[in-house]
This record gives C-alpha cells, sequence and structure tokens, in this order.
C-alpha cells in the first residue's frame, strides 16, 4: 500500500467519524432527562438494595452485640450512627429512586391491624405461657403507720343481684361516691357482671372511715389485713365482701436513691396481683434478677393499681436475664400470680428506616428494635424471624398513669 492510499484511507476514516458522530448528537440531544436517568440508573447500578440492607443489619448485629455486653451502658434507644447525612442520603435516594424491598407488596390492609392484634394478644400471654422462674415467700411486712389511702376501693365477692342504687345506698353513710364496674356504661348496665365493683369516694376519709367500720381477718397479721363488709342485696343477706383499699405510697419503692433511673434498663410487669405493692415488686425481682433499683405499680387517675408495674435495675445483665424470663410465677400464703415481664417502651423512631415513628417493637433477641409498620414486615418477612412477636405502649396504661 503506498503513502497516499494510506493517507486517503485515514482521512475517510476522520470523516466517518465526525459523521458517525453527528448522526448521534442528532439521535440523542442533551436533553436533560435522559441524562438525569442515565446518572440516576447509574447511581441505581452502584448501590443497589442488598448491599445496603446488609450493611444495616451488620451494623444492627454490632448494636445488639453490644448490647448484649453487661458492662456497656450504651441505650439501644439512642439513635444509631447509622443516622449520619452520609446514609440518610442513601436513604432518600431510595425513597424516589427504588421502591423499599417489599414496601407495597407487604403494606396491604390484610396486614394494617394484625401487628396491633398481635400486640393486644401479647398482653395476655400470661395465661397461656409457662413460667420460666418461680418465686415463693413472705411479702415484706408493711409498715404504714398513718397511709393516705386512694379514694378509690375494690370491693371483691358482692352479690350477684347489687345494683347501682343498692351500692351507693349501702355506701353513701361514709361519703359521697360513685360506682364503678366493668361494662357498666356497656354491655352491663343493670349489675356487677363478675362479682367485682369499684366504689370511688369524693373524699379520703370516707374511705377511712369504710375500713373502720370492716371486720379484719383474724388470721392474718396487723401488717397485711384483710377487710371485709357485711352487706345485702334483695336477694342475699349480709354476705361477706371483702374491700381491698390501696395505699398511695404503696406504688413507689426506690431501692438506691439518688441513682438516674435509666428507660432503657426498666421492664414492664403485666398481670400483677392487686395486692403486690411495689417494696413487694422490687423485693422479688431483687431475689430473682438482683439490681433493682427502683420499683413502681401504674395507677389510674384516682390514684389506684391497674395491674402493672415497672422495674428499674442498675446493670444490663439484670435488666436482660428479667426480659429473658418473661413470665415468673410469684407464691405467696395470700395468693400465686404468673406475671409478664417485658422491655419497658418508649417512644421511639424506627430504629432501621430512622424516619417514621417505631411504634411496635421487637423483643427477640435477634431484632431488639423499635419498628415501623413497613420495617417490621420487611425484616420478619424472613422465614426464620417470621415467629417473632410485637409489643407496643399500652394506650390506655399511658393515658390513665
Ligand atoms: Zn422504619
Ligand atoms: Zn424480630
Amino acid at each position: 500500500m503506498s503513502d497516499q492510499t494510506i493517507r486517503k484511507l485515514k482521512t475517510h476514516s476522520f470523516i466517518y467519524t465526525v459523521w458517525l458522530c453527528l448522526v448521534i448528537l442528532e439521535l440523542f440531544p442533551f436533553n436533560p432527562h435522559v441524562w438525569t436517568c442515565l446518572s440516576l440508573q447509574s447511581t441505581l447500578r452502584i448501590s443497589p438494595p442488598l448491599p445496603y440492607l446488609a450493611s444495616n443489619m451488620q451494623k444492627d448485629l454490632l448494636r445488639l452485640g453490644s448490647r448484649l455486653d453487661p458492662q456497656d451502658s450504651s441505650s439501644p434507644l439512642t439513635p444509631p450512627p447509622s443516622a449520619s447525612p452520609a446514609s440518610s442520603t442513601v436513604s432518600r435516594r431510595w425513597r424516589t429512586g427504588s421502591p423499599w424491598p417489599g414496601t407495597d407488596v407487604l403494606d396491604q390492609p390484610d396486614d394494617a391491624f394484625s401487628i396491633e392484634r398481635e400486640a393486644r394478644l401479647h398482653r395476655q400471654a400470661a395465661a397461656v405461657n409457662e413460667a420460666t422462674f418461680t418465686w415463693s415467700g413472705q411479702l415484706p411486712p408493711r409498715s404504714n403507720k398513718d397511709p393516705l389511702y386512694s379514694c378509690k376501693v375494690f370491693l371483691g365477692g358482692v352479690p350477684w343481684d347489687i345494683t347501682e342504687a343498692g351500692l351507693i345506698n349501702t355506701f353513701s353513710g361514709y361519703g359521697p361516691l360513685t360506682v364503678e364496674w366493668p361494662g357498666k356504661d356497656g354491655k352491663h348496665p343493670r349489675c356487677p357482671p363478675k362479682g367485682y365493683v369499684y366504689l370511688v369516694f369524693e373524699n379520703e376519709k370516707s374511705v377511712r372511715a369504710l375500713l373502720h367500720a370492716c371486720t379484719l381477718d383474724p388470721f392474718h397479721p396487723d401488717d397485711n389485713r384483710e377487710y371485709y363488709f357485711k352487706m345485702s342485696s334483695r336477694r342475699m343477706r349480709c354476705k361477706d365482701v371483702q374491700v381491698i383499699p390501696w395505699v398511695i405510697s404503696d406504688s413507689n419503692y426506690v431501692r438506691c436513691p439518688a441513682q438516674r433511673l435509666d428507660p432503657s434498663k426498666t421492664v414492664f410487669v403485666g398481670a400483677l396481683h392487686g395486692m403486690l405493692n411495689a417494696e413487694a415488686l422490687a423485693s422479688i425481682m431483687n431475689d430473682l434478677f438482683g439490681g433493682v433499683m427502683y420499683a413502681g405499680i401504674d395507677t389510674d387517675k384516682h390514684k389506684y393499681p391497674i395491674g402493672s408495674g415497672r422495674v428499674t435495675f442498675n446493670n444490663q445483665r439484670s435488666y436482660l436475664k428479667a426480659v429473658c424470663a418473661a413470665f415468673v410465677e410469684i407464691k405467696t400464703p395470700k395468693f400465686t400470680k404468673k406475671v409478664q415481664i417485658d422491655p419497658y417502651l418508649e417512644d421511639s423512631m424506627c430504629q432501621v428506616c430512622l424516619r417514621q415513628p417505631g411504634p411496635f417493637f421487637c423483643r427477640d433477641q435477634a431484632c431488639f428494635k423499635y419498628y415501623c409498620r413497613s420495617c417490621w414486615h420487611w425484616r420478619h418477612s424472613m422465614d426464620i424471624l417470621s415467629n417473632h412477636r410485637p409489643l407496643m405502649r399500652n394506650q390506655k396504661n399511658r393515658d390513665s398513669s
């Protein structure tokens, strides 16, 4: 091939390249949308869903590991380190670019109420689950010399045909009062269906007067009194009705004063017996798990117990031991009761997406975290985690205490 032929070929190939470029420019002008799409696609390819989720999961496991360390005092409820601007950019990109895995599929109306239902069911779990620990013994002696009572008292074993008018008639001699029982404003307006009622007096001195009129069970010592009141209805004469008052100072017991109470080392105790006061609860939990700083009994607006309480530990090990125990049987000469222990829940953001409120808590050690609805479903769509059950704060307790 001569030099001239080569030069001609080079010129032709140059012209051909220029022509090709012009054709491309004609076909694909610099349309900003096209370029955004292209760059978005490339970003998506650079950061696919799995690596992000996997790295987040790894972080979770690391945090869980640190949580299980008894020496570690860091709260699992503090915002995790992934809240940094860099990772929030990633998650924002996820919201607009590619869908969060399964959000659309899993957030079906069918699932919408199942978390709440499961959480409600869990509150009655003590009835069907075996206790892992049993405590038996005498409750600590009461030392209330001049107690201040709640204006509300419990009456157990009332005549089956007693009516509101009958109750008011019987007890108004001690002072003005109202009467409450389950279903009074609904299904059971006439008679208390379960044989018990609450009396709510206007003044505390009415409670003292009523107790004064009661007979004391001679088999119980002074510090664990049982009060009985003889009452009659149309069909029953002189029935012994048990009166259970509540001493207001029994709602709180501090074992270690002047120490900060850490919500992340606090357990919620449900299905409590009405005769268990805070001091007894603290003493039982301390015998079983050690390190109890504080115990509190949840009460309603009349400062009367509602059947749940809280216990705060001074170390992570005792806290986790209590959470793992889950169900504890308490045996005293007066009663036997299986109580239920769960982590004490606070208002928290979802600890996975960090964007939504996280009202659902998974108490399983593999999770131990607050979730929003989407993240709960996403996390528990994995087969091995599908048996996890959610906890929610009890709205009723929060409002009334
Ligand atoms: Zn979330
Ligand atoms: Zn879980």
